[in-house]
């Protein structure tokens, strides 16, 4: 790839021009803006239950919740493993929805295959390339999400493993990067985000949440990237953020959830988008 100062690129949003990718039902094309939301952590059946409910009262299809949690500290909650997967199976006879989680290491791949609609790929395991090379001997989408130090250019990269293995099913995920700045969490990237929207010709995502690490800005965030047309959102929800086992702080309760929903529905009937 060219260098930024050399290459020509249209300074006009981008066209969108990626392939159609189905997570489940949900398409992600440059009509959409696809909502996938959930805790950031699944703790509970109870837990699941309660955000299930309200997800599918606003026909959000697409849930998230971490099950192999990579965390900073070995003493902090590592995820209930493969416990959650029984959570996940007792909860879809009642409802119905795709899930999305990270994927940790590639010996998870065959496990995780008949739970879920998309493998995430965390900030810590961009630059996993075996993980990478594993996942493109697949057709299972994959949300990648950026590394919080990498370039724009590492970031499509390492896209290009999954590409080049095989797995066209890509969709970015911009998740905050790290700065000088200390005030929140990491630094929600919106030019890397609608740069890489740009030169990839893949679907760009945002996840707010980690983005920016604080509850309080998290809808605002989420709103500029649907105005700027990026193409969907990941977001951490929980039915009480503040007991949460991971990433607490950053989790909307339903009520800011919902509190949100109008204000993107209006943004995207503006530009012209559809939320699914
Ligand atoms: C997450 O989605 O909960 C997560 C750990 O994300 P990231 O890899 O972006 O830190
Ligand atoms: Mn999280």
């Amino acid at each position: 790839m060219e260098s930024i100062e050399t290459q020509s690129y249209n300074p006009a949003p981008s066209k969108s021009n990626f392939k159609n990718i189905k997570i489940g039902p949900v398409t992600f094309n440059s009509q959409n803006f696809a909502l996938i939301a959930g805790p950031c952590s699944i703790e509970s059946l109870e837990q699941m239950q309660k955000v299930a409910n309200n997800l599918c009262s606003h026909s959000i299809q697409l849930f998230r919740g971490g099950i192999w949690k990579l965390r900073t500290n070995p003493h902090s909650f590592q995820g209930l493993g493969s416990e959650a997967l029984s959570i996940v199976s007792e909860i879809k006879k009642s409802f119905s929805f795709d899930l999305i989680t990270e994927i940790t290491d590639p010996r998870q791949v065959e496990t995780l295959l008949p739970h879920i609609g998309a493998f995430q790929v965390g900030a810590r395991n961009m630059y996993n390339y075996s993980l990478l090379k594993e996942l493109g001997k697949t057709s299972v989408p994959v949300i990648l999400k950026r590394g919080f130090s990498a370039t724009v250019d590492e970031w499509i990269k390492a896209s290009d493993y999954l590409i080049t293995g095989g797995n066209e099913n890509v969709i970015l995920c911009e998740r905050g990067i790290r700065t000088f700045e200390t005030s929140s969490r990491y630094t929600f990237d919106l030019n890397g985000a609608l740069v890489a929207q740009n030169l990839s010709g893949l679907p760009v995502i945002v996840d707010p949440s980690h983005g920016i690490g604080l509850r309080e800005y998290v809808p605002r965030l989420l709103l500029a990237a649907a105005a700027s047309g990026l193409d969907g959102a990941i977001v951490e929800m929980h039915p009480e953020p503040d007991k949460a086992l991971s990433d607490g702080r950053q989790s909307l309760d339903f009520i800011s959830f919902d509190e949100m929903l109008p204000k993107l529905d209006g943004i995207l009937n503006i530009i012209g988008k559809n939320r699914v």
